[in-house]
């Protein structure tokens, strides 16, 4: 049986940037992807400022618009149109994007199998059989990057987003439309507020087309189809054609969601990081792939005496992703209650528009602001109570 140090599984943002930094330093890395890389995701593609900054790999050729603005409406009415100096996102279209990073890891050393899925893992004393559609590999340690639907999860028992944690679904359509009408949207996403209580639509241009989608927690599910109709006559589209549409859960960790078991560790969106609140994933799956790598070294390099083993990931996930992961929750807890106030205070005050762009260019945090509302933090903590 192919033995390696590590088996990643999924070619996502999690697993290639993982496979990247692993094989960087030296490790031998199987990359398993159930589909044809390049591969579709349903995603907005907006790669966040700070997102962007995290990424130590050069992905500007993937780059299809650079966003400075955002117009935003409450029910579709009343836009109110925020203004940036720097970029605040880049919009890239994920079968590029992705498939660029793991061409990255290949050329680090990656092995990388793709139309392989991972049906289930077993567990031994010096490592981990994985087994796939393609035959069965051996592992010291496997990385589950495998998406919210993980097989890697699954097998440890964990149901990431029924756990206590909320799930998310959005759906997303890529809308072909003229160059002119093209021109309009360039270099600006339009975000509908209200749309459905608590959740948004957005519009993100790419290139040659728009990608427009609507998010909303599991409950609200049904009413998602008829919004995202009501959201895309409200775009200034002229004539235009869906050429791809599909749905997707994002499931959002909860608290006691294991992040390890043994020799195996889950990241990305396969542990439940993603912001609650906005529904960036993107970064979490790159952030936690940075933490993982570290740790996983550290293990494979250790000897059986020297009591090291892979907790030191959930412990950092826990001291470094989550406190974010639970502001945000927090956020996303009173812009459910309260989404005409929140629009209403963007629109009436300019520090509301420059908080959410500071957030979105990594110069500050959720906890950060959370920690500066003092009193006000604890209110929102009460108005959570009970949900986690
Ligand atoms: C509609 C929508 C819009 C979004 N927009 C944004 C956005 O604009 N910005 C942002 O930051 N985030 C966005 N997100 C979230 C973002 O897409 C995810 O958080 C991100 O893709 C997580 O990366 P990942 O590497 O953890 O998982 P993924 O990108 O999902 O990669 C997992 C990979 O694992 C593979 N896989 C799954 N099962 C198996 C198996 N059994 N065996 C082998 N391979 C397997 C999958 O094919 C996939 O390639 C959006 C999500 C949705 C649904």
């Amino acid at each position: 049986m192919p033995s390696y140090d590590v088996i990643v599984v999924g070619a996502g943002p999690a697993g290639a940037i993982l496979s990247y930094e692993l094989s960087r330093e030296g490790m031998s890395v199987l990359l398993l992807e159930k589909e044809k890389l390049p591969r579709y995701k349903c995603c907005a593609g907006g790669v966040t400022a700070h997102c962007a900054a995290l990424l130590d790999l050069d992905a500007s050729d993937t780059v299809e618009d650079t966003i400075y603005s955002a117009g935003v409406t409450y029910k579709f009415k009343d836009e109110y149109v925020g203004r940036s100096e720097r970029p605040l996102a880049y919009m890239v279209m994920r079968s590029n994007f992705d498939n660029l990073l793991v061409e990255k890891a290949r050329e680090k050393g990656t092995t990388i199998i793709d139309e392989c899925r991972v049906m289930g893992l077993r567990m031994e004393d010096d490592g981990v059989t994985v087994m796939a559609e393609r035959g069965r590999f051996h592992a010291r340690v496997v990385a589950g990057a495998d998406g919210p639907y993980s097989a890697v999860a699954r097998s440890l028992g964990i149901r990431v987003g029924t756990d206590g944690g909320p799930s998310t679904a959005a759906i997303e359509a890529e809308v072909a439309i003229s160059a002119a009408e093209m021109e309009k949207h360039r270099a600006t996403v339009s975000l509908d507020l209200g749309c459905i209580p608590g959740d948004y639509a957005w519009t993100f241009p790419k290139r040659e087309h728009l990608s427009i989608g609507i998010g909303c927690s599991s409950p609200q599910s049904k009413k998602l189809k008829r919004q995202f109709g009501k959201f895309l006559a409200t775009q200034r589209l002229g004539d235009y054609a869906i050429t791809k549409f599909s749905g997707h859960l994002m499931p959002i960790r909860g608290v006691k969601s294991p992040l390890q078991q043994g020799r195996v560790l889950l990241l990305g969106d396969a542990a439940g990081l993603i912001d609650p609140l906005s529904g960036e994933g993107i970064y979490y799956a790159i952030w936690s792939a940075h933490l993982a790598a570290p740790v996983i070294r550290n293990f494979l390099d250790s000897s059986p005496g020297d009591d090291i083993d892979l907790r030191d990931y959930a412990l950092r996930v826990e001291s470094e992703i989550m406190p974010e992961l639970e502001a945000a929750y927090l956020a996303s807890r009173i812009f459910k209650r309260f989404p005409f106030l929140t629009f209403k205070a963007l629109q009436k005050d300019e520090r509301v528009w420059r908080g959410c762009t500071r957030l979105i260019c990594g110069e500050t945090s959720y906890s950060a602001i959370r920690k500066s509302l003092g009193g006000w933090g604890k209110i929102a903590a009460l108005l959570s109570r009970g949900k986690r």
